[in-house]
């Protein structure tokens, strides 16, 4: 088979593998090339430890709620060290089930361990040997970015894959950018008895989401401790003794952050360098990501790409899905397959969950859509009185004319799965109306969606229990 793939796929984390086995499912011989770890970021140093260490801070805070609604959880501890075996048997379990099984077992996959890099289009060189195909995927991800900051090659950093793999609990972390790693790692660092402070650049927390699901969670964030200072011009970072200090402007004034651990948390660089795309003419764009069309053709014909090297969303399920488009695109030609990435939905994995699908009411607007939206306090979902998680927001945007679903935001515990919901609604083009009248379970968070969608035409809190 080495002599003679129908494709070739450079990396082997999960957009690799789904696109991989679509191939194979159109009985085609593929040739993946892994140069580090087995399954690439999502379950190595990404999703799954990450939700699992999320997890683990979840129940400590819970049990504290727990104490204080009279059950005798007094005080809880952590034992840091069984917490990370209890991660790294979660990621050996999963990789093993997901992806060494996997491939063992598909037939016309085959792995090669080593860096393949492009010597033509036609031509990926690996181990100091030649390998032809016509036709190539390009899946090789990205890395955490490295902000530049004067000292910072002095200070022992962590990246979102370092911090994960931490043996030990440090007293204090500083958080360098305020997107999505930030919160997720910083308010489970926080619960686990860390203290955190995440400076942000720009003046607020999670840019690129609506405002007011980002507000209601730092809100939370703050509750719990956190300490968010936007607004930050940094100056510099120092190992002094066992501390790393960073030094910025905010507010007008230099302050000095000391901490045990500094996480830097500005982004995903593609992992491009060496990959040879030069000698293959594939362009990127100015930041360096991978361009591709909506069937995630490069500008090399017979190169195709998927995953975080695009730059696009750079989640694991739509990384796989980018995949199976461009798979579809090389051995199904004239399907019509392409990337639709309104429908494409994201969570963050905060407390509240955060959950994304669709337009934002600004983003709809610049699209010319006529919007009107209507957000509610998660307080008014019965359930959340029950769990005692009542902080957060659900926000939808319609069509003003046909209230055609346009987007859903719920910030709410467990939002996420609320999110799966309304990625189906507006993939049928659903309206608010049809929300509104599908019966949904009470009490449950979820109701969360039904209760917003009937608010775009009455005063929800005159409504008695499931009334409609
Ligand atoms: C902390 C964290 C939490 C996350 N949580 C979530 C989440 O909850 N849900 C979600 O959907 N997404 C999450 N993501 C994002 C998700 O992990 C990524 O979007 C996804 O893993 C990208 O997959 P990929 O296959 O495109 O790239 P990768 O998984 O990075 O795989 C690329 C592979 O290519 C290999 N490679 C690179 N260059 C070469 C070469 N020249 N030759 C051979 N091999 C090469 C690399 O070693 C790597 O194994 C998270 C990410 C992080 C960092």
């Amino acid at each position: 088979m080495t002599d003679n793939p129908d494709l070739i796929i450079l990396g082997s984390g999960s957009t690799a593998f789904a696109a991989a086995l679509r191939a194979t499912s159109y009985g085609k011989r593929v040739l993946m090339f892994e140069k580090s770890v087995l399954g690439g970021t999502c379950i190595n140093w990404g999703c799954v430890p990450s939700k699992t260490m999320i997890h683990a801070a979840q129940f400590m805070h819970e049990a504290r709620l727990g104490s204080a609604i009279g059950l005798g959880i007094e005080s809880c501890g952590v034992d840091y060290e069984r917490l990370c075996a209890h991660r790294e048997q979660v990621v050996l379990k999963l990789r093993k089930e997901r992806y060494l099984d996997v491939l063992q077992n598909a037939s016309g996959l085959e792995l090669i361990k080593g860096a393949a890099r492009f010597l033509d289009r036609h031509t990926v060189e690996a181990n100091g040997q030649r390998y032809h195909a016509d036709r190539f995927l390009i899946a090789v991800g990205g890395y955490p970015r490295i902000p530049t900051i004067a000292g910072i090659d002095q200070c022992d950093y962590l990246t979102s894959r370092s911090a994960l793999l931490m043996k030990h609990l440090p007293e204090s972390m500083v958080i360098i950018g305020g997107g999505v790693i930030a919160v997720e790692l910083g308010q489970m660092f926080q619960r686990l008895g860390c203290r955190v402070t995440i400076l942000e650049h720009g003046p607020r927390l999670l840019p690129a989401i609506d405002h007011e699901l980002a507000e209601a969670l730092l809100d939370v964030l703050v509750t719990e401790g956190i300490t968010f200072v936007p607004n930050v011009s940094f100056c510099s970072a120092n190992k002094v003794g066992n501390l790393t200090v960073v030094t910025a402007d905010s507010g007008g004034r230099r302050n000095e952050y000391a901490c045990d651990r500094l996480l830097l948390a500005v982004g995903t660089a593609p992992a491009t360098d060496g990959v040879g795309l030069e000698n293959a003419g594939v362009e990127l764009d100015h930041k360096g990501f991978v361009t591709t069309d909506l069937q995630m053709r490069t500008s090399t014909s017979g190169i195709w790409a998927a995953g975080d090297v695009t730059g696009r969303m750079m989640i694991a399920t739509v990384g796989a899905r980018e995949g199976i488009v461009a798979v579809d695109d090389m051995f199904n030609p004239g399907c019509g397959c392409a990337m639709d990435y309104l429908t494409a939905p994201m969570a963050i994995f905060t407390d509240p969950e955060v959950g994304i699908v669709g337009h934002t009411e600004e983003s709809a607007r610049q699209s010319g859509f006529d919007t009107i939206s209507n957000s509610m306090p998660v307080s008014a979902i019965p359930k959340a009185h029950v769990t005692g998680h009542t902080k957060g927001v659900v926000k939808m945007v319609a069509d003003r004319v046909t209230g055609r679903l346009l987007g859903v935001h719920p910030a709410a515990h467990r939002g996420a799965e609320l999110i799966n919901e309304a990625t189906l609604a507006l993939h049928q083009r659903s309206t608010v109306s049809d929300l509104a009248a599908t019966m949904h379970v009470y009490p449950s968070i979820g109701e969360g969606l039904k209760l917003c969608a009937q608010g775009f035409d009455r005063d929800i809190s005159r409504l008695s229990c499931c009334a409609e």
